[in-house]
């Protein structure tokens, strides 16, 4: 089997952001959140609720702290096992957040080289395996295979992807599609 360069991102695929950054809003404004439909969900919040978000991404410790999704990071090693070389590929924001991603994945996921990149495309990859449409499209737009979970920001764009994945067997489902790439 050829050995594939496979670019793996990081919220939204290996580790959940969405629960403690959705849970943070509930805490901060002490009423439920509409939960997130559409990738650009902050847009549809008012100017202090998107600017809580935002600045809660750089919380000291947060990254740090994600809990990775059932079965990703076996997947990820799954790929590693299976002779394919896998990048963690996630875009940078602000330095908390960047030292907490390097924090996370060295924990995680040692050894596994970590690309703060936001665009992801320009590198020479085989798939990619990214929860954001417009990684996905770019990747199926120059010929190379993109997975994804399926969340219900993403759902309404499946088509971007090769394979868009119910979160819960994802990460079975991607090493097995990646062998017959
Ligand atoms: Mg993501």
């Amino acid at each position: 089997m050829a050995q594939k360069i496979i670019a793996v991102d990081l919220d939204g695929t290996v580790c959940d952001l969405m629960t403690p950054w959705v849970a943070a809003y509930e805490r901060q404004f002490a009423r439920p959140m509409v939960p997130p439909a559409r990738w650009e969900f902050l847009d549809d919040l008012d100017d202090d609720e998107r600017a809580f978000m935002v600045a809660h991404l750089e919380t000291p410790g947060l990254f740090e702290s994600l809990e990775s999704y059932p079965g990703a990071i076996d997947g990820v090693r799954r790929l590693l096992r299976d002779g394919h070389r896998a990048l963690i590929v996630t875009s940078p924001a602000g330095p908390n957040s960047v030292i907490g991603k390097y924090a996370w994945c060295s924990d995680h996921l040692p050894g596994v080289p970590v690309v703060m990149l936001r665009e992801k495309h320009l590198l020479k990859y085989d798939a990619i395996v990214d929860d954001h449409a417009m990684h996905a499209r770019l990747a199926t737009a120059t010929g190379r295979a993109a997975y994804g979970l399926r969340w219900d920001y993403n759902a309404h764009q499946a088509s971007c992807w090769t394979r868009l994945l119910a979160p819960e067997d994802a990460w079975d489902i991607i090493p097995r599609l990646v062998r017959e790439l």
